[in-house]
């Protein structure tokens, strides 16, 4: 016998972000490849988390949570989408949303179940099925609106299929589903019995006036929803690895014994110190939030479609999707390359959001960035119009 990788390790495939970023790093160029926000954290929830430390609140917490995270958010639950969540025993609090996931695959998924997932989609939801053994079966949908049909969903549909994968506001295509959608998804898993796994990490990125729904307050979901949400994005806190998973008792239990089993617990100050933004950031705060992330939008939109990388305006998130087809390549890979390395703006191969060809002509770029970085960054994308004309003439 000799020593050798698992069969597993094929199962995570390499993040095409990781490369983006070192070569970035490299060129010393401008990073709008990861969905790293560089924003400041909001003060109440650095003072607290500071003050939990200080207190010396460095132990484990409670499996699934400290109190005071789980009940601000229940409360916060109850609240805006007009639940009954009860803090002791329907909300899992995890290492970030992707914990959530995870657990609530192996919690709740046989090897071999299928789950819907839409193209375009987040990598780590398809890799966290593959590392689970789950199938995951694509539902292709398309710019400017990513809609999809009630035939494309039963198309879909198998004897082994067991939940679907729904991620609104969506990254990369910054889609916001609507209430429409969401209510043909309720009928359709209401009929073929399926579980929700809702990832509304982006909940807050909301932009145009449309409105955030929570796919558990649809009437009849609450029992097959899970929602997998957390705080990296809204406190700009990603590397606090703070997420939860809200849930109906019987799949919490089952979910907080494998995070407890991988995870322990979320990092207790670290909960403690998001546990305080839940409870104290009134909804003032979420709304300039938004308008923040507008400007944002409109800035690094606005220079796309001035140097003819056609931007797929996102109505929620913080990505953009831009069709990068003028660019020198025959694949998103080589011209995400080229634009880094013509302008040292970094993005992501749209390759990694899709499992056909549409990825191809496509990058997405991030905008969780202090408004300096993104006009640098629109700057160096400026050049790149001359550069195209020369190449061309
Ligand atoms: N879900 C989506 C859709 C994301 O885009 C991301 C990060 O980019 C995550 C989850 C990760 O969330 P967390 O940091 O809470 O694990």
């Amino acid at each position: 016998m000799s020593l050798s990788l698992s069969s597993r390790h094929e199962w995570v495939r390499k993040s095409e972000l990781r490369a983006m970023s070192v070569e970035c790093e490299r060129v010393g160029g401008v990073n709008l490849s990861q969905g790293v926000c560089d924003l400041a954290v909001p003060e109440p929830v650095v003072r607290a988390a500071k003050d939990a430390i200080d207190r010396g609140d460095n132990s484990y917490s409670r499996h699934d949570g400290t109190a005071s995270l789980r009940r601000a958010l229940a409360e916060k639950y109850n609240r805006r989408a007009g639940l009954d969540v009860d803090p002791e025993s329907n909300v899992v609090v995890t290492a970030g949303a992707t914990g959530a996931l995870y657990c609530s695959c192996l919690a709740l998924l046989e090897p071999g179940d299928e789950v819907i997932l839409f193209e375009p989609y987040y990598s780590y939801h398809e890799s966290t099925l593959l590392a689970t053994e789950a199938v995951p079966v694509f539902i292709s949908t398309k710019a400017p609106d990513w809609s999809f049909s009630l035939e494309d969903l039963e198309n879909a549909v198998s004897e082994k299929t067991k939940a679907i994968i729904v991620n609104t506001p969506s990254n990369p295509s910054g889609k916001v589903w609507t209430r429409s959608e969401l209510e043909m998804i309720a009928d359709f898993c209401t009929r073929h019995d399926l579980f929700v796994f809702t990832d509304e990490i982006y909940e807050h990125f909301v932009f145009d006036d449309l409105e955030h729904i929570s796919v558990a307050s649809l009437p009849g979901m609450w029992q097959r929803t899970i929602t997998m949400s957390g705080l990296s994005k809204t406190f700009s806190i990603t590397g606090w690895r703070i997420g939860y998973a809200v849930c109906d008792a019987k799949w919490a239990k089952a979910i907080g014994n494998f995070s407890d089993l991988i995870y322990v617990c979320a990092p207790t100050p670290l909960q403690l110190g998001a546990a305080a933004g839940v409870a104290q950031l009134d909804d003032e705060y979420f709304v300039k939030l938004a308008a923040k992330y507008r400007r944002k939008r409109e800035i690094l939109c606005g220079a796309l479609d001035k140097v003819g990388l056609t931007p797929c305006v996102p109505q929620g998130a913080y990505y953009v999707l831009a069709d990068v087809t003028s660019l020198p390549g025959n694949n998103s890979k080589e011209r995400a390359m080229y634009l880094l390395q013509q302008t040292g703006v970094a993005s992501v191969p749209g390759e990694s959001f899709f499992k056909g060809e549409a990825g191809k002509g496509l990058v997405r770029f991030c905008f969780a960035k202090e408004d300096e970085v993104i006009e640098d960054a629109c700057r160096r994308l400026g050049s790149i119009q001359g550069k195209q004309v020369r190449a061309a003439g």
